[in-house]
């Protein structure tokens, strides 16, 4: 197999030429990405990178638009107040609901099937069925909680990976994306999803190391070229209305600080570049270690799909863990969730890109199972309330051309 064409880990001018040259044989188009827009630290106080802090090995993107295999849209059922998470008594049931987790599903999700296990198993008094609705990322992880606090768990679902709405997120810890608006969560929201947030966190570093890579920490870079104050996020070019809440503060110890690079210390050509390392979800992989842990924990899946809360009487558990997403606002006529499209174009991964970027409202993931390109010209705003899960194929072409944009900019740069 031959050699993977790299920015090498220490800028020095061969390197450079040599990332060029990967460039060069590959006629620049782009993607794009979503996620969160990191906050900035302040410009220009970092210290010359040492040489054991140097950048990895970056492989180049090959942004051409017939390397796009997938497009996929996906609904983040966003509630202003939070997720709902409660129980409550329907007939002879009791019904435990753990849906509307916005763009932090899978991120918030370790901790949010601890809270609701200790609600499911303080309202089945002794007894070991419990039903699990829904097989994204709450009912997957809902289900093994239970199950490791002594359940026996069934799984009715409509739909399991990968045709769930799960399976199609960019998969990056982003455990205050579109969590709750600031104006409507509660006093004590911010303190409760701290504890969720991490719980999740430390579940997540028992997955390094496994088979197949499920989890891993990958660097992410963040490029820029406006002046912008320490702390503030990137704007948005088009107005933003929702007060969305920023919670990552309150965990900011969990993640290494991001560090605005020394000028000329990686290959790339904006006049601002930070770099952090955060956790990527290799979903695909990732749901099905999920799912097969479950089944031998002696759990079951049931294909149903339920009408109406009604329908719920005709099951066996007195216990039910609602974890239906989006689908709750049609089964529980709830219209505190409101859908928040977003849409990815997914390009064929590549050997040795394991990384993200941010660049203009494109947020790229390399993972294992694709390369991710997400692209929101609108901001956090961006989706609300759009329903429309078709996908565009044009705006995702445009994303792909702001990566293709930044290469053009610096393969002129390392011109001689
Ligand atoms: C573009 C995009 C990128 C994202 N990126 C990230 C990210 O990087 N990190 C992150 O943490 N989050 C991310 N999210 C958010 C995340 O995808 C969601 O929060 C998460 O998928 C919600 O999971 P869920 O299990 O609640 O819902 P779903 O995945 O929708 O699962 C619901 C389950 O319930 C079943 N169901 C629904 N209704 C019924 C019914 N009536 N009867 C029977 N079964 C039913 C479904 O079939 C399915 O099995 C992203 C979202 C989008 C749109």
């Amino acid at each position: 197999m031959g050699e993977v064409p790299k920015f090498g880990g220490e800028v020095s001018r061969r390197q450079f030429l040599y990332g060029s040259a990967a460039l060069a044989g590959s006629s620049v188009l782009g993607l794009s990405g979503c996620g969160k827009t990191a906050k900035s630290p302040a410009v220009g106080l970092a210290p010359a990178l040492p040489f054991y802090d140097a950048y990895q090995p970056l492989v180049p993107i090959r942004v051409h638009t017939d390397r796009i295999f997938r497009i996929t849209v996906c609904l983040r059922p966003f509630r202003a107040q939070g997720p709902r998470m409660e129980a409550e008594k329907i007939g002879d049931k009791t019904v435990v609901y753990n849906y509307g987790h916005g763009g932090s599903g899978w991120s918030l999700s370790w901790g949010c099937a601890d809270v609701v296990t200790k609600m499911a198993m303080e309202a089945a008094q002794g007894a070991r069925e419990i039903a699990v609705i829904g097989a994204g990322a709450l009912g997957l992880t809902a289900a093994t909680i239970l199950q490791r606090a002594g359940a026996k768990v069934t799984v009715y679902a409509k739909e399991r990976a990968p045709y769930t709405r799960s399976s199609r997120a960019t998969g990056s810890w982003t455990p205050s994306s579109r969590i709750a608006l600031s104006s409507a969560m509660g006093p004590d929201f911010a303190t409760k999803w701290e504890s969720m947030a991490r719980t999740s966190f430390a579940y997540y570093q028992s997955f390094l190391g496994t088979p197949g890579a499920p989890i891993e920490w990958t660097d992410r870079y963040s490029l820029w070229d406006e002046e912008r104050k320490p702390g503030e996020r990137r704007a948005s070019s088009v107005p933003q209305i929702h007060d969305f809440a920023h919670l990552d503060d309150r965990i900011a110890d969990l993640v290494p600080k991001q560090e605005v690079m020394p000028p000329g210390s990686t290959p790339f050509p904006t006049k601002y570049v930070a770099r952090t390392s955060s956790m990527s979800f290799n979903v695909a992989g990732y749901s099905r270690q999920l799912t097969s842990d479950i089944l031998l924990a002696g759990g079951t899946f049931v294909d149903r799909e339920f009408h109406s809360p009604q329908d719920f009487a005709s099951l066996p558990e007195k216990v039910i863990v609602v974890c239906t997403g989006y689908g709750s606002r049609a089964l529980f006529n709830d219209d505190s969730i409101v859908p928040v499209r977003g849409q990815i174009a997914w390009l064929i991964p590549q050997e040795g890109a394991q990384y993200g970027l941010n660049y203009n409202g494109l947020n790229m993931l390399a993972r294992r199972d694709g390369i991710v390109m997400q692209y929101s010209k609108g901001g956090e705003d961006e989706g609300w309330n759009d329903t429309n899960e078709a996908p565009d194929r044009a705006y995702a072409e445009q994303g792909i051309n702001v990566l293709a944009e930044l290469y053009s900019r610096m393969q002129a740069k390392m011109k001689p």
